[in-house]
């Protein structure tokens, strides 16, 4: 078998020696024909019959002129590796070939849709760009909702949203890999299309760009007019109205996706009672972002909703404190914790702030990793603390 193989390997060019077993190669499919003998028998019988020089060579069929050609007399040998320099220029053609078709046709544009699906990646057309910080931005989707709510799947969307905490896969589609973001707004307009039926409405996510991200650098590339491919909602934390007594929540960075979209909900709702904590660590004073929402609430419901500012950075000021959401202010933050009402601590923010809080959230996986850090050392039940 090792000698077919390398028989086959070099007739197809990729050896110094090709000729000798090509004519073997012929000679093998004259003889199966002839005879009716299994190729592989004829191979190995043929390339044995090449390599063992003290037999004298058996006599060789002479090839029918309908089979492939003999190569012709003074054709040029191709040196080995040729075929796989072929083969990274075309791989590299073609990627080069997409990407300018991405940048400059609408060739590789999904087609929009923007009807929201759990099951399925629908294209959504991006309609704003706001920038909140040196870094982060608000990308605003366009969402539509269909006319026939029965057997819709925006019946199944408005079911998983009323769950809890929901978030969204957006996937580049040139790549196919996707990321999970949290909507810190979903609005649809009352205004019904006329002659459709269908309601428009959108959906906000405050992306922060890294600078090796693939998907947080895929839609910060998105330009206005253009579509993106998502998915959802995804349930990221389920929530029942009377559920808990206060829901604490430590974030950082954009980690305050969650919590915003959390807040926005229970004080929205005027049968819920439920009351908010929120400790929110960002870099400096210019990275906090949705700061207007949040103060406009904590106005809006006092006593229903705290929020605590810290930077690490700058001098503080106006509701804003110096320090980072470590083992300190965690512990002062729920001080008043109390797990007969049912009181929970939500989680989210980069990898050293989780570490610090209550452990990472083992990546891949829909479990919550083991309860570690502060939370763990100040006595806290996992079921206690979600990490989104
Ligand atoms: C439930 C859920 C909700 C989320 N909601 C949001 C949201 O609303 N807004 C938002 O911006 N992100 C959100 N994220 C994070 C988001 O899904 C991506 O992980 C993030 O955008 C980075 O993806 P990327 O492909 O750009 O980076 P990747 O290609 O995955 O990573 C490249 C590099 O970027 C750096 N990096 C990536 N992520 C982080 C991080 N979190 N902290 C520090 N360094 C990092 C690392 O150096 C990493 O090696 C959410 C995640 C989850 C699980």
């Amino acid at each position: 078998m090792y000698r077919l193989g390398r028989g086959i390997q070099t007739a197809l060019g990729a050896g110094p020696t090709a000729n000798a077993p090509r004519k073997a190669l012929f000679s093998l499919h004259a003889a199966r024909r002839s005879q009716g003998i299994p190729a592989a028998k004829a191979a190995a019988t043929s390339a044995t019959a090449n390599s063992e020089t003290t037999k004298p060579p058996a006599p060789q069929p002479t090839p029918e002129p309908s089979q492939e050609p003999e190569p012709k007399p003074g054709a040029k040998e191709r040196p080995p590796g040729t075929y796989m320099i072929w083969a990274m220029e075309v791989i590299g053609g073609t990627a080069a070939l997409l990407y300018y078709l991405h940048l400059h046709t609408d060739v590789l544009k999904p087609a929009v849709d923007s009807r929201l699906s759990p099951t399925a990646y629908t294209a959504h057309k991006l309609l704003s760009v706001t920038p909140l910080t040196g870094d982060t931005s608000l990308f605003r989707f366009e969402i539509k909702r269909p006319r026939f709510d029965g057997a819709e799947p925006e019946t199944l969307v408005d079911a998983v949203r009323a769950q809890g905490v929901w978030a969204v896969d957006v996937k580049d589609h040139l790549v196919q890999t996707y990321r999970t973001y949290t909507p810190v707004e979903y609005h649809m307009d009352e205004e019904v299309d006329e002659l459709t039926g269908a309601r428009t409405g959108h959906v906000d996510l405050a992306v922060k760009r890294y600078p090796r991200g693939s998907l947080s650098r895929f839609i910060h590339g998105t330009r206005v007019g253009d579509s993106v491919e998502m998915r959802g909602p995804v349930l990221s934390w389920p929530y029942r109205e009377g559920a808990h007594g206060r829901v604490y929540m430590v974030a950082g960075g954009t980690g305050v996706a969650p919590m915003v979209q959390l807040i926005e909900r229970v004080l929205g709702d005027p049968r819920d009672r439920t009351s908010l904590s929120l400790l929110y660590g960002s870099p400096a004073e210019e990275d906090i972002i949705m700061r207007g929402r949040l103060d406009e609430l904590v106005e809006k419901y006092p006593g229903r909703l705290s929020v605590e500012y810290l930077v690490e950075r700058g001098a503080g000021g106006r509701g804003v404190r110096v320090g980072v959401p470590g083992r300190s202010e965690v512990a002062r933050l729920v001080e008043g914790f109390d797990r007969a009402k049912g009181d929970v601590v939500l989680v989210c923010g980069p990898d050293a702030m989780m570490r610090e809080v209550c452990g990472v959230r083992p990546v891949g996986s829909a479990g919550q990793g083991p309860l570690q850090g502060v939370l763990r050392d100040l006595g806290f039940a996992p079921a206690s603390v979600f990490k989104f």
